[in-house]
């Protein structure tokens, strides 16, 4: 084992913790052709992967690794298939990236099949840069989730965004570390301490939004109409705002702030998140559960119902910008409405109304050009999507 080597997987280690099979392939690409690029070719690194077996590098293992990163490239871009994907998806990106390590390490073909002939201090030390990898596709994994729980349909496009980023980092941020593992390290030395503070930050401003019950001590959200400790009923929740997060001003309604909170995702009782997908979803701290009866379904969606001219309002004036006025229209609708009962139904009534939705919105989109008829086409958008998943839910709730 060189020093070379054990450099190259460490930098490694966060591309493998992005898109796993993404990396594996351009470290294969890298191992085959990285030595004939000139002037960089006859660095000691590109060394270290062109000493790679020949299974490695071999033609078939290429088209295969390319064929199954694509895979990967499409099934991150859906949102059922990466919630699917999830549960697994860290262990199995350690399980990779510690493969490629053994597999660089091991000129042998055989070597990687049959590890008695590997050293047993090399193959420990190829562990670590899969624990590290194993670390950071956790830690990527909780952003990713806390990013749907707070935007579930990515509305704002920012998942989208972001892992089309990923995809670009992998892709040039490993065959720069490839070629240039010092610099790269010093990098992802820097990237480590952003992700900490960044990770500070956060646990600093969550404690920051919380508050404390005056009875027990226990920590809630603003937003909190109850304590979910002690179940005292608290004075003057703040008012829940389109992310789920605490607004400034204090809930007016409090008739209606329960329902606000659970169109926003969180438990009507004591304001902690919900988790899972589905009409009846139980709060892990208080033991609440949504839509426990027909009636508190049929209340929730009144409630909803009467926001809908004033979201149709909204969507009429955004008509007045041609073409561009679409898509803050298409987020406002979704965040402000729809998302208040998309959220709710489970997951395979969900695709299928999402492609209805899809469908009729492209028809009703062609027709935005038309001149007076094209202004009311976005309120109708926003009023067929909401009825469609409205439908959906009632359904999945029987
Ligand atoms: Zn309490
Ligand atoms: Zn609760």
């Amino acid at each position: 084992m060189s020093p070379a080597w054990f450099l190259q997987t460490l930098v490694a280690a966060p591309f493998f913790a992005s898109r796993a099979f993404l990396a594996t392939f351009v470290t294969a690409l890298v191992a085959r052709f990285g030595a004939s690029v000139p002037w960089l070719g006859d660095s000691r690194a590109v060394e270290v992967l062109a000493g790679a077996p020949g299974w490695f590098t071999h033609d078939v293992t290429l088209v295969l690794l390319g064929f199954v990163a694509f895979l990967e490239f499409v099934a991150t871009k859906n949102t059922d298939a990466r919630r699917m994907m999830d549960s697994a998806d860290s262990w199995m990106k350690a399980g990779l990236s510690l493969l490629v390590s053994l597999a660089i390490l091991s000129p042998s073909d055989a070597a990687l099949f049959a590890p008695q002939t590997m050293g047993i201090g090399e193959a420990l030390v190829a562990l670590f840069p899969a624990a590290l990898v194993l670390g950071l596709a956790q830690m990527r994994g909780r952003f990713f989730s806390f990013l749907g729980d707070v935007d579930e349909a990515d509305d704002m496009g920012l998942q989208r965004l972001l892992l089309w980023a990923e995809d670009g980092w992998v892709v040039f941020g490993l065959s720069f570390a490839a070629f240039f593992p010092l610099l790269a390290l010093v990098v992802f030395v820097l990237t480590l301490a952003v992700l900490a503070a960044a990770q500070r930050g956060a646990t600093w401003l969550d404690a920051k939004r919380r508050d404390t019950c005056a009875v027990c001590g226990h920590l809630h959200h603003p937003t909190a109409p109850h304590c979910s400790s002690c179940r005292t009923p608290l004075e003057e929740p703040a008012a829940v705002g389109v992310f789920g997060q605490a607004a400034s001003s204090t809930a007016r309604d409090r008739d209606a702030h329960p329902l606000d909170l659970v169109s926003r995702k969180r438990c009507p009782f004591c304001a902690e998140r919900l988790v899972g997908r589905g009409p009846s979803l139980t709060c892990a701290d208080c033991g609440t559960t949504t839509f426990a009866s027909h009636r508190d379904l049929e209340r929730y969606l009144t409630h909803l119902d009467r926001q809908l001219p004033k979201t149709m309002l909204v969507c009429f004036a955004f008509s007045a910008v041609p073409l561009l006025g679409i898509v803050p229209a298409v987020i406002y609708y979704r965040l402000s409405l729809v998302s208040g009962v998309a959220r709710y139904v489970p997951p395979a009534s969900n695709m299928a109304t999402r492609w209805t939705v899809r469908l009729v919105n492209i028809v009703l989109i062609c027709g935005q050009p038309i001149p007076i008829l094209g202004a009311f086409l976005l309120p109708l958008m926003a009023g067929t999507n909401y009825a469609l998943y409205r439908r959906a839910l009632l359904r999945a709730a029987r």
